[in-house]
């Protein structure tokens, strides 16, 4: 924050210094005032594309708070869209209303937008059978790339194969077994479904193969993100141990705390134990690790239809060293090979 005010303290001053010698001619752009903690509002969405109806939003109350009553559809399908990020799936549905039965017909573009909030409101509520002619249309209608996308992700919400998932197949380590301390669920965000993987390092250096060992690290990790961070639990929804076991950390029905803000919905946060920087404090990342990596992707991948374009490392969302020089061609090339085809690894379901 002193950084930026720095920087605008600079800029006036440049700009009062320019200003003096322009003598007066000419404004004076960079002195425009900008309030350096409150996001502006967002602005009204004025034109029917998945970047302006289906955009992050950061506060879906507020925002719907600030839409006018207009049935005009850019209006509408960003309420509907809202009112599904609050989980009011009926109110959804009659935003989507007002664009499928307006009095003039809706231009094939509109009617996919609201087809699909209409379908992805049916499956939200609890009644997906509702969801397939409206899915379908949409699927038949859409030109936007960010809405085909955006489609085939509903088509994908099957009820999910919560128990005899290829993950469980894993064997994964349970929360007991690394003596997690109990979340705090009032400074958790539920998370619907995930879309995507992050992967991250502990950034801490860390070559020890005992379970025991591993669960010390894990709930240190713990310790520093809810006592250090304030966060409601450990950040990451998985963890790989140096001998490739995977354990579990936050349970995936609530959001991870793993690449900042907006970056963190519906996005799987996965950390490997170690610190894969180059140099004295550094490592490779085990052969086991490497292995378990990839067979978890591929299982997260399986169990909630994440396509390979969908795997990311930290570093994709911000200027940071995680997960390490050393780490990320690695989940590169995971994620080139899964981008290829079928993986050949396919993780047997367990039979029920
Ligand atoms: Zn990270």
């Amino acid at each position: 924050m002193s950084h930026f005010r720095s920087i605008r303290a600079a800029k006036v001053a440049a700009c009062l210094l320019s200003f003096a010698a322009a003598a007066g001619l000419g404004g004076c752009s960079t002195a425009r005032y900008v309030p350096l903690e409150t996001a502006p509002p967002a602005p009204l969405p004025n034109a029917v594309s998945a970047a302006a109806i289906l955009a992050p939003t950061a506060d879906a109350r507020t925002e719907l708070e600030r839409l006018p009553r207009s049935s005009a559809p850019p209006i509408a399908l960003r309420r509907a869209f809202l009112e599904l990020e609050l989980g009011h799936a009926r109110a959804a549905i009659d935003a989507t209303s007002q664009v499928l039965y307006s009095a003039s017909r809706p231009a094939a573009n509109e009617e996919a937008f609201a087809r699909y909030l209409r379908g992805l409101a049916y499956v939200k509520g609890g009644t997906p059978e509702l969801a397939a002619y409206d899915l379908d249309r949409a699927r038949q209608l859409a030109l936007d790339p960010g809405l085909v996308g955006r489609i085939g992700e509903v088509a994908a919400t099957r009820p999910a194969a919560a128990s005899g998932s290829a993950v469980a197949a894993l064997g994964v380590h349970s929360r007991a077994q690394w003596h997690a301390v109990a979340a705090n669920p009032r400074r958790l965000d539920p998370m619907d479904r995930a879309t995507r993987i992050t992967v991250h390092h502990s950034a801490m250096y860390f070559r020890n193969d005992s379970p025991a060992a591993a669960a010390v690290q894990i709930q240190q990790i713990q310790h520093e993100h809810m006592a250090g961070r304030g966060y409601g639990d450990i950040g990451y929804h998985y963890l790989i141990d140096p001998a490739g076991r995977v354990w579990q950390g936050r349970p995936l029905r609530w959001q991870g705390a793993h690449a900042s803000g907006a970056n963190n919905i519906r996005n799987i946060g996965v950390c490997v134990l170690g610190n894969f920087v180059r140099g004295a404090d550094g490592q490779q990342p085990s052969a086991a690790q490497v292995g378990a990596l990839r067979h978890l992707i591929v299982a997260l991948m399986q169990d909630h239809d994440i396509p390979a374009g969908e795997i990311f490392r930290h570093s994709d969302f911000k200027a940071t060293a995680c997960p390490g020089p050393l780490l990320e061609p690695v989940i590169d090339r995971i994620a080139r090979e899964l981008r290829g085809g079928v993986p050949e690894y396919r993780v047997a379901t367990p039979a029920p």
